[in-house]
C-alpha cells in the first residue's frame, strides 16, 4: 500500500468520526507524504488547517494511522499549499516551495524570530516609508543611530513583520554573531513575574541585558504594570548605555499609552519614532502580489484588484481575503470574479440582521464539536471554556447584544463574565492571525443548515 492509499483509508474513517464542516474545512485537503524512522509527515493546505489539526485531531489521526501502520510513532505536520493544486499527481518536491512553507512553522527558540519576516518581503509604500527607512538605518548602524526605534500603528499594518525583519536582517548581516532577542511585551511581563516568584530575578535580568538587540512587540500592554515597567526601565537603561539597540512597537505613540510612567515615556521619545498608517490602493495591490507569489499561486488581476479595492484597513485581513479566495477557487475548480465578489461581500458587510443568538451558539458548538448544552453549562474544562468565550464574543460582535443579555442567554451567567470573555477574545484576535481565520470560519457557519449539532 502506498502513502496515498494508506491516507485514503485514514481519511475515510476520519470522515465518519468528525462533523462534516470540520472534515471539509480541515482535513479533506491533506496528504501523507512520508513515513521515515517512525515519523509520519502530514501536509495541509494552509497554516490554520495545520494549527487546527495539530491541536485538535492529532490524537485521533495518530490512533487511526497507527492502527494501519504500526511503525508510526509520531506525526509531524507541515503546510504546503502547492501540493493541492493538481490532484492525483505524484508528489514532487520543489525545494524552494517546500522551504517557504516549512519556514512558516519554524521559530528560532534562541532569538524568538520567525524567518518568514524579511525586509525583502515587506512592501514599501507611502504608508510605511518612514518606518521602513528607519528600520534600514537601524540594520546599517546597529545601536548607533536610532535608539530606541519606536514604531507604532494600528492592528495588522505590519509592525511585527517589520521589527522581526530588522532582527532577521541583522542576524544575517553579522552571520549570527550578534545576539538578538525578540519578545512580545506579554512574554516580557511573564518572565518578570516568573522571576519574582521563583527568586530568579538575577538570571532573567542577565538574559535580557546580555543581548545586542532587544525587540519588544506591543509595548502598550506593559502600561500600568508597575513591576514590569520598572524592570523594563532598568533593562532599557542598561542596554542603552552600552549602545545596544532597542526596538519597540506599539499600537499608538508613547504619549497615548495610558498610565505609562513618565520616565519611560521620555526614554521612548528620545529615539526615533515612526508610524505606519493604512496602505493606499497601489500598496495593497503590491502586497497581494507578493503574498500570491509567496504561496506560489496565480490569481487573476481583476480579482486581485477587487480584493485591494474592498479590503482597506488591515493587511492581515487583506491576506485573509486572498487566502479565502484561493481556497474557494480550489474547491470550485477555478477563479471566478462573480464568486469572489460574493465571498468578499459576505466577509465584509455580513448582514447580521436575521441572525439569532441560538444560531450563533449552535455554530460555535458545531465548530468545536461539543453540544450546545455543554457550551452553556458550568464545566470549566478547557474544551468548553474557550468555545464559550468565543460564543460570547460573537454574540456581542455580530448581534450587538448587551452584556447582561448575553450573560442571560449564555446559561444565566454573571455579566462580568461576559465582559471578561469579550475582552479576552478581542485581545487574542488582535494578535493571532490563525485565530482570526477561525472566527471567519465560525461566522460562516452561523445560520447554515449543515452546521450539524452533535
Ligand atoms: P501588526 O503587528 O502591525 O499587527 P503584522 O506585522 O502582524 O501586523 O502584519 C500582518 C500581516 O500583514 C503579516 O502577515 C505581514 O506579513 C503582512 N504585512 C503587513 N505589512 C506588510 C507589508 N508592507 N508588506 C508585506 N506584508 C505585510
Ligand atoms: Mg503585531
Amino acid at each position: 500500500m502506498n502513502y496515498e492509499e494508506l491516507w485514503e483509508l485514514v481519511l475515510a474513517e476520519l470522515e465518519l468520526q468528525i462533523s462534516r464542516p470540520n472534515f471539509l474545512t480541515w482535513l479533506k485537503k491533506s496528504a501523507l507524504v512520508e513515513i521515515r524512522q517512525g515519523e509520519a509527515m502530514i501536509v495541509l493546505p494552509n497554516y490554520f488547517a495545520k494549527e487546527w489539526v495539530e491541536a485538535k485531531y492529532n490524537k485521533l489521526v495518530f490512533g487511526l494511522l497507527r492502527e494501519k501502520e504500526p511503525s508510526v510513532k509520531k506525526i509531524n505536520y507541515a503546510v504546503d499549499s502547492g501540493l493541492f493544486v493538481k490532484k492525483n499527481e505524484p508528489v514532487k518536491e520543489s525545494p524552494a516551495e517546500k522551504q517557504l512553507s516549512f519556514a512558516e512553522t519554524r521559530l528560532d527558540p534562541e532569538t524568538g524570530l520567525n524567518p518568514r519576516y524579511t525586509l525583502g518581503s515587506f512592501v514599501v509604500g507611502s504608508s510605511n516609508e518612514l518606518a521602513y527607512a528607519a528600520s534600514q538605518a537601524v540594520v546599517d548602524c546597529v545601536g548607533k543611530r536610532y535608539n530606541p526605534l519606536f514604531l507604532y500603528g494600528g492592528t495588522g499594518l505590519g509592525k511585527t513583520h517589520l521589527i522581526q525583519a530588522i532582527g532577521n536582517e541583522i542576524r544575517l548581516r553579522h552571520k549570527n554573531q550578534i545576539h538578538v532577542k525578540y519578545v512580545s511585551s506579554e512574554k516580557f511581563t511573564n518572565d518578570i513575574i516568573w522571576a519574582i516568584r521563583n527568586k530568579r530575578t538575577e538570571d532573567v535580568k542577565k538574559a535580557y541585558r546580555n543581548v545586542d538587540v532587544l525587540i519588544v512587540d506591543d509595548i502598550q500592554f506593559i502600561g500600568g504594570k508597575e513591576k514590569t515597567e520598572e524592570e523594563f526601565f532598568h533593562t532599557f537603561n542598561a542596554l542603552h548605555e552600552n549602545n545596544k539597540q532597542i526596538i519597540i512597537s506599539s499600537d499608538r505613540p508613547p504619549r497615548a499609552i495610558p498610565i505609562l510612567e513618565e520616565r519611560l515615556r521620555s526614554r521612548f521619545e528620545g529615539g526615533m519614532i515612526a508610524d505606519i498608517s493604512q496602505p493606499d490602493f497601489e500598496t495593497r495591490m503590491a502586497i497581494l502580489k507578493v503574498k500570491m507569489q509567496e504561496m506560489a499561486e496565480t490569481v487573476p488581476d481583476e480579482i486581485i484588484s477587487l480584493i485591494a479595492r474592498l479590503v482597506q484597513k488591515n493587511i492581515r485581513e487583506l491576506e485573509g481575503a486572498l487566502n479565502r479566495i484561493i481556497f474557494q477557487a480550489k474547491q470550485k475548480g477555478g477563479f471566478d470574479l462573480g464568486q469572489a465578489e460574493k465571498l468578499l461581500a459576505e466577509m465584509i458587510t455580513r448582514d447580521n440582521v436575521n441572525i439569532t443568538p441560538t444560531q450563533v451558539i449552535k455554530a460555535v458548538a458545531s465548530f468545536y464539536e461539543i453540544s450546545p448544552t455543554d457550551l452553556l453549562g458550568r464545566s470549566r474544562k478547557k474544551e468548553v471554556v474557550e468555545p464559550r468565550q468565543i460564543a460570547i464574543y460573537l454574540l456581542r460582535e455580530m448581534l450587538n447584544m448587551s452584556y447582561p443579555y448575553i450573560a442571560e442567554k449564555m446559561g444565566k451567567r454573571d455579566h462580568t463574565t461576559a465582559i471578561y470573555s469579550y475582552e479576552k477574545i478581542s485581545r487574542i484576535i488582535e494578535k493571532n492571525g490563525v485565530f482570526q481565520q477561525k472566527m471567519i470560519m465560525i461566522k460562516e457557519l452561523v445560520g447554515k443548515p449543515d452546521s450539524r449539532v452533535v
